[in-house]
């Protein structure tokens, strides 16, 4: 059983959105602790699925069969945190044989050498390193685990055959400017054109941060760039195009 609790469907790009239930970190500002569910359904889906009690997660043949009704370029993975579904390099093996480019979205704590070789060997198109924070102080205590496992990984992935990008959360008064030019240093340590992205941090209920403003956001980015040749930012209200359907788990609502 994998742990897939979730698939969305973007029609500007014939992408899925896979959620993985479960993590190894505990980040105080995760917004899985608010909403479980993809957060660009519209509001019809979003009430229909609060509704749904009992997370049914797919065997690897009910997401083939899932997947093989709909037109699927590409496919990210994220959630929740992948890696820790021993199933993931047979899901991405699955998407390739498909033709389908994928994309994983992880905390990097797991991504290992011997973990790398096997999602070479899935035919992992992409992955997206969440660095959370470079100083291990500020990252232990936002996350619960130390980044030094991370930012090792890191460095190993560049030398593999995924392509590899970054991506930091900027949260005022914790993930802070200073923050974000020692990550974007790092990893211009290791090569300037690593594409990064910035994303606003979104506030939860009992998060002790507010969002960033849109000003802030760019400023952010401005730093990064001293350093890397690609960064570019999402903030709260960046539209998304087209329509996003909920393909699992079946609702009423569409
Ligand atoms: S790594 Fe991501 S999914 Fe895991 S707790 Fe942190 S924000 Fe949530």
């Amino acid at each position: 059983m994998t742990s897939i609790y979730h698939i969305t469907y973007y029609t500007y790009d014939n992408s899925i959105y896979i959620f993985f239930q479960g993590c190894n970190f505990q980040c105080k500002g995760c917004i899985l602790k608010q909403l479980i569910w993809d957060c660009h359904l519209n509001n019809e889906n979003q009430h229909a699925l609060q509704a749904v009690k009992d997370l049914r997660k797919l065997s690897l043949s009910e997401f083939k069969d899932i997947i093989k009704g709909f037109d699927v370029k590409k496919a990210i993975l994220g959630g929740g945190e992948p890696t820790i579904d021993k199933e993931l390099p047979d899901i991405i093996n699955v998407l390739n044989a498909l033709g389908v480019k994928t994309r994983l979205l992880t905390n990097g704590y797991l991504i290992n050498e011997d973990f790398i070789k096997k999602l070479e060997e899935a035919g992992l198109s992409s992955i997206c390193i969440s660095i959370k924070a470079y100083d291990d102080d500020i990252h232990q205590f936002y996350t619960g685990k130390s980044n030094k496992p991370v930012l090792n990984n890191f460095k190993i992935l560049d030398k593999s055959q995924i392509e590899l990008m970054a991506e930091s959360v900027l949260i005022p008064e914790l993930i802070e400017y200073n923050e974000i030019k020692r990550i974007a240093k790092f990893i211009a340590g290791i090569r300037s054109s690593i594409p990064y992205r910035i994303d606003a941090f979104i506030p939860i209920n009992d998060a002790s941060w507010r969002a960033p403003s849109l000003e802030e956001v760019i400023k952010a980015s401005k730093i990064a760039k001293r350093y890397l040749k690609k960064v570019h930012y999402i903030y709260n209200k960046t539209k998304i195009k087209g329509e996003v359907i909920n393909i699992y788990p079946k609702i009423k609502a569409r």
